[in-house]
């Protein structure tokens, strides 16, 4: 099991589930021809798509359209179930910035059929995640502005004030779901300029000035 660094905690947290939340940013909804969900849409992806700062995103052979999406992800540093939206920062370890990898292709077939999305979302190497930054550190979650850079160009940008459900409201909707354990991750859905990466490729993903995350794209 993948485990993380938190500063100020003595030890690393195993990383257990990865919660995603898709359409979070009404521009993306936009985007993806869909109209924003009125509650949050959840999907969960394997502790072993985990890639760290410096790693690679590897393209599986069955998609030909893998999408880069940055997002805000929430480390979990609590224990918490039917948390209220008041108590949901205090169970927030620490925030770090990370790529929601998607199969766009394999994503839409799954949509016309109304299928889940795990394969799309799943693959190894479909969740690189940034250092982490210590909760206390950061002021305010939901004012936090992100970048996405392949190859130096820009590709998406869009800021935290903009999410349709705020990070206390996901943390306290998905703890009346999951029961929420430390070194949980919630990737809290991506600003629109989604777009697809090749073999070859380097992404920066950042928000503001916290440590960035690098990684390299090959085929699998
Ligand atoms: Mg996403």
């Amino acid at each position: 099991m993948p485990r993380i660094v938190v500063p100020g905690l003595d030890d690393t947290l195993p990383v257990g589930k990865i919660i995603g939340v898709g359409q979070n940013y009404a521009r993306h909804a936009a985007e993806m021809k869909s109209s924003p969900p009125a509650e949050p849409m959840l999907f969960l992806k394997p502790s072993t798509a985990l890639v760290a700062d410096g790693g690679e995103v590897v393209l599986p052979d069955a998609s030909s359209d893998v999408h880069h999406e940055v997002e805000l992800v929430i480390v979990i540093g609590r224990v918490g179930r039917h948390v209220a939206e008041r108590d949901a920062l205090a169970h927030v370890a620490g925030y770090a910035v990370g790529l929601d990898m998607t199969a766009r292709d394999l994503q839409a077939k799954a949509k016309g059929k109304g299928h889940p999305w795990a394969v799309a979302k799943g693959f190894d190497t479909f969740a690189p995640l940034g250092p982490v930054v210590a909760a206390r550190d950061v002021q305010d979650p939901q004012d936090l502005g992100l970048e996405l850079l392949v190859n130096g160009e820009l590709r998406q940008e869009g800021r935290t004030s903009d999410m349709i459900f705020p990070v206390r409201t996901l943390v306290a909707y998905c703890s009346r779901i999951f029961t929420l354990e430390p070194g949980d991750l919630i990737y809290t859905g991506t600003p629109e300029g989604v777009g697809a990466v090749h073999a070859g490729d380097a992404m920066l993903a950042r928000i503001d000035d916290w440590p960035s995350l690098s990684v390299s794209v090959r085929r699998g």
